[in-house]
């Protein structure tokens, strides 16, 4: 992921949109908050989530189509961190990188370097990240 502004050009123009053909990998799944909301993260606690974008990247190891469809529904038992956000946002769509579960967490890091992490903690639980969720107001 060298650069956002491909991640953009292909969720606008959907081709990797759902990827029903990639059945496990990595992904950013990226997610519209149309007014800024205050929401509680399960036990991370309440955070102020403003209007915007936001990037949340995550793996599944097998049944990925399932998962992104999972994501994108709004009615849902809340059961991950990006539950909480998923369920009050629209997804737009997912990037999805056939790759092992090693490769989520260094693209966490590529996002690091261009947009801002948000909620410590966020989607990190099994990992040594600081978070899996980024912001950004715009389209960077
Ligand atoms: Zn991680």
């Amino acid at each position: 992921m060298k650069n956002i502004s491909v991640v953009r050009s292909i969720i606008e123009k959907r081709v990797a949109r759902m990827a029903p053909d990639v059945k496990c990998g990595v992904y950013i799944a990226v997610f519209r908050l149309e007014r800024g909301r205050r929401i509680r993260v399960g036990a991370l606690g309440e955070f102020d989530f403003p209007a915007g974008l936001y990037f949340y990247v995550g793996s599944a190891q097998r049944n990925l189509p399932a998962r992104l469809a999972r994501h994108e529904r709004r009615r849902k038992p809340l059961r991950w961190h990006i539950d909480y956000l998923s369920t009050k946002s629209r997804m737009l769509g997912a990037v999805v990188i056939p790759a092992k579960r090693e490769m989520e967490c260094r693209l966490a890091a590529c996002l690091e370097r261009r947009l801002a992490r948000v909620c410590d903690g966020f989607g990190a639980s099994d990992c040594r990240c600081a978070g899996h969720l980024f912001y950004a107001s715009d389209w960077p």
